[in-house]
């Protein structure tokens, strides 16, 4: 859970006005800093990257800076993932992750980075037409500064489901919150999301009706007042399509912790009805017959998982090991912070280095005997995949292919009972 939560209603009253591109302030006081540097440990970058200078020397110590007229930014603050650990540690609820974003909205950037960047922080825009970036030359992406890493994220399609999954809605439509990269590249996670709450005797619409991003990686890459209005884009997109669902299922950690605390926060948006992770949907919401026949069916090899940072930080870890539990296979959490991924940080040729070895990190703290690795996000599985050579997926997809190992009956889960 985010540790500073309390303490941050201490500044919030003192919070000027929403961050704006181009540097004018978010709040009239900050220093609230302590400066017991309990930031620094906690962040994973600062680990990985010696020129790295850490979250509280880009924070608060920039802030007070900034707040005397030196609106000059410090050298690699880029690198920062704005995985927002450094603030879920601060025990002053400073923002440091905030402060650090809005210190990279002053950064200057070449025009070749400005028009990838424009790419990177519109992930709806790749969603619409995802297989169009395999088809450009490689050399465009390394002249536009992509890294390899970006060219090599295949499409993974929605396979056949069983039609045991077309289900009564006896339990009402929940709305499935389709995030960019899901919506592009994992129909996989999507479909399989879709079969499971349909078993468990949901109807389902995927929302929003078009892609439309959260805004959550144009604020990870400086640009806050973008970020904004994307979130309200969406969230007119949400009152539009979802306004008569119970909830919102999300798939991604990031985009579920953006509309959960990003958005009231920071963005000036809230979504129609309330969101929910889909673990907790899961674990909560699926009836026990379903993990008992899980549990009833042929033992499945040990599975690692990795909550990824933003997920760590918005529900704590605790949501995939629950379900691990619940169908009975035996589940150890990775030992890694961050995996390097952070939305398209990883795709950033100037951040590959970085990315690489806090995944190759993940990579080495499997533990031995992994059959699999259960991962909240879609970027961070392709990449902690590619680091790992250990297959990388959602646990939606996991369970439901145990799912249909154990259960090819002839009925919804509510019909049999
Ligand atoms: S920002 Fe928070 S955690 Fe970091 S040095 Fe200041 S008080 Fe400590
Ligand atoms: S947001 Fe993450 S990477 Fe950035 S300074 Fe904080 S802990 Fe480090």
């Amino acid at each position: 859970m985010r540790a500073g939560s309390g303490s941050w209603k201490a500044i919030e009253p003192v919070r000027k006005t929403q961050v704006r591109e181009g540097g004018q302030a978010m709040w009239s006081d900050t220093d609230s800093c302590l400066k017991c540097s309990i930031c620094v440990a906690a962040c994973p970058v600062y680990r990985a990257d010696p020129e790295f200078l850490g979250p509280k020397a880009l924070g608060p110590d920039w802030y007070r800076l900034f707040q005397q007229g030196d609106t000059r930014p410090f050298a690699h603050v880029d690198d920062c993932t704005f995985c927002q650990l450094c603030e879920a540690a601060c025990p002053a609820g400073v923002p440091v992750a905030h402060l650090i974003a809005l210190q990279k909205s002053l950064v200057k950037r070449p025009f070749r980075m400005r028009v990838r960047d424009s790419v990177l922080t519109r992930p709806h825009w790749v969603a619409r037409v995802p297989g169009a970036l395999g088809l450009a030359p490689p050399a465009l992406g390394r002249a536009l500064g992509l890294s390899a890493s970006a060219w090599r994220v295949r499409r993974r399609r929605r396979p056949r489901f069983d039609p045991l999954a077309a289900a009564v809605s006896a339990r009402g439509t929940v709305g499935l919150f389709v995030d960019c990269f899901s919506r592009g590249y994992d129909r996989e996670a999507v479909g399989a999301a879709r079969a499971l709450l349909e078993v468990w005797g949901f109807g389902v619409r995927e929302v929003p009706g078009q892609s439309l991003c959260c805004g959550a990686a144009a604020y990870a890459s400086g640009r806050p007042a973008q970020a904004g209005s994307m979130a309200k884009q969406m969230a007119a997109g949400l009152a539009r399509d979802a306004q008569h669902l119970q909830w919102l299922v999300t798939l991604n950690a990031t985009c579920d912790g953006t509309l959960r605390d990003e958005w009231p926060r920071f963005l000036d948006a809230v979504p129609v009805v309330p969101v929910r992770a889909f673990d907790d949907v899961a674990a909560e919401e699926a009836p026990e017959a379903f993990w008992r026949r899980l549990r009833a069916g042929a033992p499945h090899p040990p599975v690692a998982l990795h909550t990824t940072c933003r997920g760590k930080v918005a529900r704590g870890e605790g949501g995939l090991s629950r379900l691990a539990a619940l169908a009975g296979i035996a589940a150890e959490p990775l030992d890694a912070a961050c995996c390097g991924a952070a939305g398209s940080y990883a795709f950033k040729r100037e951040h590959a280095a970085i990315a690489q070895k806090m995944g190759r990190k993940a990579g080495q703290a499997m533990p031995a005997g992994t059959g699999g690795l259960w991962v909240d996000s879609g970027t961070c599985a392709v990449h902690l995949e590619e680091m790992s050579g250990v297959r990388a997926r959602h646990p939606a997809v996991w369970l439901w292919e145990a799912w249909q190992q154990a259960a090819h009956g002839p009925a919804t889960l509510r019909e049999r009972e």
